[in-house]
């Protein structure tokens, strides 16, 4: 049987919220916060998805309830692949987005391969197994902020085949298309059949 509730490894507000429309009525899920846990979670790894296992394992470690975590990354072409893992604190240590948006924007100045793409993913640790989910999504990378909607670095990613930023996107269209919910299909999906 799938577990009734999850937790959500995250002190991220916005991820929490588009994780909860995604999903729906179909999974229970508790934050950090709502257990009570204020405090970042560690990320000292140089991979998003080794950075997603550690914090899932924290999480079940914290509360011993079956745990998920998602990691992202935008990853630029022509910054040979940085924000990347460094992506939360590109611009330094308080994970400040506008900051992270200034520099990929002035590091981006005069280069016409604006190519990127997000990736997410999800790690799911039950106490005795970790299981691994992934999503991607390619776009291009604009030459100014567009939109207030979302959140990171939303203003500047445009995903292919839309003539809008993510920020200016209606919530539930980025939420179809997300790397986020890519790899939360693949996660749901696997939940379900469990058992
Ligand atoms: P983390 O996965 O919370 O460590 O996020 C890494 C960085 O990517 C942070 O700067 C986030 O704000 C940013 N980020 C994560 N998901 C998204 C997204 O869906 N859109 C734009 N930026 C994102």
């Amino acid at each position: 049987m799938p577990p009734s509730t999850l937790l959500f490894a995250s002190q991220n507000r916005k991820k929490a919220e588009e994780i909860r429309a995604i999903l729906g009525d179909a999974f229970q899920i508790r934050t950090l916060a709502e257990m009570g846990y204020e405090q970042d979670l560690d990320e000292p790894f140089d991979t998003v998805e080794a950075n997603a296992k550690h914090k899932a394992r924290q999480g079940f470690e914290l509360f011993k309830l079956p745990c998920f975590a998602e990691d992202t990354g935008l990853v630029v072409e022509a910054l040979n692949g940085l924000p990347g893992v460094q992506s939360a604190r590109y611009a330094g240590k308080n994970k400040d987005p506008e900051a992270n948006m200034e520099k990929v924007l002035s590091e981006m100045k005069g280069i016409t391969n604006r190519r990127a793409y997000f990736i997410a993913f999800i790690a799911y640790y039950d106490g005795l197994e970790f299981f691994l989910f992934v999503g991607r999504i390619h776009g291009l990378i604009l030459h100014e902020k567009h939109g207030n909607g979302g959140f990171g670095y939303d203003p500047i990613f445009q995903p292919d085949g839309f003539e809008r930023s993510f920020a200016e996107m209606d919530s539930s269209i980025k939420n179809r298309i997300s790397h986020r919910a890519g790899a939360l299909h693949g996660f749901t999906s696997w939940l379900k059949g469990k058992g």
